[in-house]
């Protein structure tokens, strides 16, 4: 059993002056990661790497899964740190730790050290080659590869010395914490849960805002949108959701204007409420699911006249992707199976049989004067009656 873990990360590594502040909220989202996880850890941050130790029983498969939710690691190393006793006790560590962990010898090595305490008595080229000829010595089905071992061995002088061999892939990305907050648009499908996972990666904290409209959409509905929300939080870390009673505004742009423009109508008003919520919360941005094209509301002319009602930048990180790309993705957070269950949102209730697909601003202008009795007040309502829940994965 590993008692510590070594914590890759590259892309922060270069920010230069700023690197303690991205490797701060690295090791804060680490801890938040571990605190469900069953064990006692502490995480520290020495000379340009973060460990986290373990301090008696903990549950490894568990450990492994909270950390590689976490944005910002590159690499989960369960690493072995043991003091420098001389050359013949970490030979005998690297032989001990061989033993362990690969029941089969039969596979093929390199070793590579690297002495990043200059005062070792030896190089790295000479650790290499006399741990190399010690594992051979104690494991004679082994064989040395030096272009594609199937087993690294990797040792590293440092303070301590860290021996370690297996490299878990992270997410990548960074921190989140490190960018600023924005407010996702969180329907119930496939896509949003996924804009928001890849915005998330990119350091940026979520709050997300949900359009319910009772009794047309279900409590289930309602409820599938908060459970997806849970799932973007086991990256994102915790995220208000902001869930708006849309109904009354909804039904009033369903009598006041035609009906091929009533997406886009709903949409703008989306928009718009989205925006006020994430001014009130300090966003920077707005964040939806959408891509060029893949329904009558997300073509070029569609997503221009959505984007005119918000004056905050939005972001549509699928904005290039095919359908089949964002499945993979979702997929791989494991939304999908959520995603397609079958409550429907407001969006598939009021739609119409043939919505514009080229809807011309002035058209949809005088068409929302159509709604200037009641829009403002509703909108009013809308936001007077917003319920926020506090959601954690
Ligand atoms: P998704 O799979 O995310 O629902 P979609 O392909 O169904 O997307 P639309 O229904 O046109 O596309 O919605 C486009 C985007 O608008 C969504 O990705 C989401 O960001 C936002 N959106 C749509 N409906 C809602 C809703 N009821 N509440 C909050 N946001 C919504
Ligand atoms: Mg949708």
């Amino acid at each position: 059993m590993y008692k510590s873990f070594l914590i890759k990360y590259a892309e922060i590594a270069i920010k230069g002056k700023n690197r303690y502040l991205f490797e701060d909220a690295l090791v804060s989202q680490i801890n938040h990661a571990l605190k469900k996880v069953d064990g006692s850890f502490h995480v520290r941050k020495e000379q340009g790497r973060i460990y986290v130790d373990t301090d008696g029983e903990y549950d490894y498969d568990e450990t492994i899964e909270a950390l590689k939710c976490v944005f910002g690691i590159v690499g989960i190393c369960p690493v072995i740190l043991v003091e420098d006793e001389g050359f013949d006790k970490l030979c005998e560590d690297v032989i001990a730790h061989i033993k362990q962990e690969y029941p089969d010898k039969h596979f093929t090595f390199k070793v590579d050290a690297r002495r990043a305490r200059k005062n070792y008595p030896l190089e790295s080229m000479e650790i290499n080659a006399k741990v190399g000829e010690r594992i051979l010595d104690a494991f004679p089905e082994t064989r040395v590869d030096v272009h594609h071992p199937e087993v690294m061995i990797h040792i590293e002088i440092r303070s301590q010395i860290n021996i370690y061999s297996r490299i878990i892939p992270g997410p990548g990305g960074m921190p989140v914490g490190t960018n600023g907050k924005a407010m996702l648009l969180l329907s119930g499908g496939i896509d949003s849960p996924v804009a928001g996972y890849m915005i998330a990666k990119r350091g940026v904290t979520i709050d997300a805002t949900y359009f319910h409209a009772p009794p047309y959409t279900s409590e289930r509905a309602k409820q599938k949108v908060v459970d997806l929300a849970k799932i973007v939080a086991k990256y994102a870390g915790p995220i208000n959701l902001h869930v708006v009673n849309f109904t009354d505004i909804q039904l009033y742009i369903y009598e006041q204007c035609p009906h091929e423009e009533l997406t886009i109508i709903m949409r703008r008003y989306m928009m718009k409420l989205a925006e006020h919520f994430a001014k009130e919360n300090k966003c920077l941005g707005l964040i939806t699911g959408e891509s060029i094209g893949q329904v009558a509301s997300q073509t070029m002319q569609s997503l221009a006249a959505t984007n005119e009602v918000c004056t905050m930048p939005v972001y549509r990180p699928l904005i290039g992707f095919d359908k089949q790309e964002i499945v993979e993705v979702s997929e791989k957070i494991d939304a999908y199976e959520t995603s397609i269950l079958p409550y429907e949102d407001c969006c598939t209730i009021f739609v119409a049989k043939h919505p514009v697909t080229k809807p011309s601003l002035n058209v949809i202008h005088n068409d929302e004067k159509k709604l200037s009795e009641k829009i403002d007040a509703l909108m009013q309502e809308a936001i007077d009656t917003v319920e926020v829940i506090h959601i954690e994965a």
